[in-house]
């Protein structure tokens, strides 16, 4: 290890500054959207049973519920523009604009060039849980999703209903497309439900006890034409393991609503980024 400067203290004294600072950010119109909600129909429902996984759809300007049901339960969200799945759910984007976890009034953005909002959180009944005192939050956008690559290089096993195989297969079958070819269709997830965080002292990412309990759900308004994709974990609630069938798992519900016309007035689906794409050439 190389020895501290002189100045090391003054140089680790520096104070921090956002990287990115979000008061020009276009904020949503959460109380349109909540009173478009209030009225809205449900359309349509899966139930995502454990250790699989589940495709829905979602169109823009409806709303989708993502329920714990019959116990605590960690969901690894994929989210896509329905209509093109190269545009899809940015997590380190939408870490870096909203945080490490996100929940009522932060947005899902999608990724490079589009980079706009695909779904807005209306609504999170553990949005009270705020950072405890290890760091830990909830639904975070950090985590990557546990598969089986991580699994064989750790533990030289081969597991397959690590969430990425989940939607990997939930995809291909969704999609009528082989594993080889949904596979590059998945990316880093929105954990719901999980809490995580980092140690202080090491910085490593942990996990512990999701605290959502049977009727705990989170709400989102979807911006743009959404194919979904959730796994519910082999994890369960993250206490202590994952990527094996020891821990306790439970089902996940999503639900899909439509508001009544007129509800969202001149709401208008976010246009694509306007940045001019020249790059400097
Ligand atoms: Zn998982």
């Amino acid at each position: 290890m190389a020895s501290e400067p002189d100045d090391a203290r003054a140089r680790r004294a520096v104070a921090p500054v956002i990287c990115y600072p979000t008061a020009t950010l276009p904020k949503p119109d959460l109380k349109l959207y909540r009173a478009a909600r209030l009225d809205a129909q449900k359309t349509g429902e899966i139930l995502i049973p454990p250790r699989e996984a589940g495709c829905f759809n979602v169109p823009a300007g409806h709303f989708f519920r993502i329920s714990s049901v019959d116990g605590p339960q960690v969901g690894d969200l994929n989210l896509w523009n329905a209509n093109d799945l190269t545009e899809r759910f940015y997590s380190g984007k939408t870490r870096a604009l909203h945080g490490t976890h996100i929940t009522t009034g932060d947005r899902l953005w999608t990724s490079f060039p589009s980079l706009r909002p695909m779904a807005t959180i209306i609504k999170d009944t553990l949005d009270w849980y705020g950072i405890d005192q290890f760091g830990g939050s909830v639904h975070d956008v950090i985590g990557t999703r546990c598969d089986p690559y991580t699994g064989n290089l750790l533990n030289d096993i081969h597991y397959h209903h690590c969430c990425h195989s989940n939607l990997t297969r939930a995809m291909a079958d969704h999609l009528g497309v082989s594993l080889a070819e949904a596979e590059p269709l998945i990316h880093d997830v929105m954990n719901v439900f999980m809490c995580t965080g980092f140690t202080r002292d090491t910085g490593q990412y942990f996990m512990k006890a999701s605290p959502a309990r049977p009727g705990d759900h989170i709400e989102f308004f979807a911006e743009i034409d959404i194919l979904g994709c959730m796994s519910a974990c082999p994890g369960g609630d993250c206490a202590a393991d994952h990527t094996s069938d020891v821990a306790p798992c439970y089902p996940l519900l999503v639900e899909i609503f439509v508001p009544e016309d007129g509800a969202l007035k001149d709401w208008h689906s976010p246009l694509l980024n306007q940045y001019d794409g020249s790059h400097g050439r």
